[in-house]
């Protein structure tokens, strides 16, 4: 038997088409931009997510010698760090390459580890989670719940089996 997962998102051509609280999560995940510190990429990712209480916290991705680790999963370590639970209503993820001759004007997605957190995160919380995706211009995709961009997720319930 054959079976298809299909995978719905929302496609926007410009930030000019998205709401307000979406334009200005993104505007937050911009900044985050800013304080990454991606010294071997030079592919700057940066953050926001809105909780359920309408608070905004953003990150971005670092690199040294001893880690590398992506803007999102900062994110996700420090709201761990800061709550004993949380609900991400919308995250936005945005990036800018400073390597020369390269284009920011593409919708950034979020890496396989990072959605595999993020939808621990989801799942965790009972809420899904929007997802925002952009680059410096151009093309927005939102995606509404983490579990359709990892269709047949590992799931922590496994363990319970
Ligand atoms: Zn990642």
């Amino acid at each position: 038997m054959q079976k298809v997962i299909q995978f719905t998102y929302e496609e926007f051509s410009s930030r000019d088409e998205l709401n307000i609280a979406d334009a200005e999560l993104l505007k937050r995940a911009d900044e985050a931009v800013t304080h990454a510190s991606p010294q071997f990429s030079h592919f700057n990712v940066g953050t926001a997510a809105r909780l359920s209480d309408g608070s905004i916290y953003t990150s971005s991705n670092k690199e040294n010698t001893s880690i590398i680790t992506c803007a999102e999963q900062n994110l996700l370590l420090e709201l761990h760090s800061l709550f004993r639970e949380f609900t991400i209503e919308s995250i936005a993820v945005t990036f800018k390459n400073m390597n020369p001759g390269t284009s920011s004007d593409f919708p950034i997605t979020p890496c396989g580890k990072c959605r595999q957190l993020l939808l621990e995160a989801e799942d965790k919380s009972g809420h899904a989670m929007r997802v925002i995706m952009a680059g410096q211009s151009g093309k927005i995709y939102i995606a509404t719940g983490v579990h359709s961009m990892l269709p047949l997720a590992y799931s922590e319930s496994f363990l319970q089996h």
